[in-house]
């Protein structure tokens, strides 16, 4: 640990639906202002409504 460089403070990151489980979205996230995981209430196509989508690696 500590042994990263400082460069890609931003890093892309998938928004992955909770009941499919599919990556429907992907994001650029700041990793020195959002620290927490996010939860964000999209739509997703598979299920055809708004579900929550947590962050995921790509
Ligand atoms: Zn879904």
């Amino acid at each position: 640990m500590g042994s990263k460089k400082k460069v890609g403070a931003r890093v892309k990151m998938t928004l992955t639906c909770s009941e499919c489980k599919r990556k429907n979205y992907t994001t650029i996230k700041n990793k020195k202002n959002s620290a927490d995981k996010v939860e964000l209430k999209k739509y997703c196509p598979h299920d055809r409504k708004h579900t929550v989508h947590k962050e995921g690696k790509i």
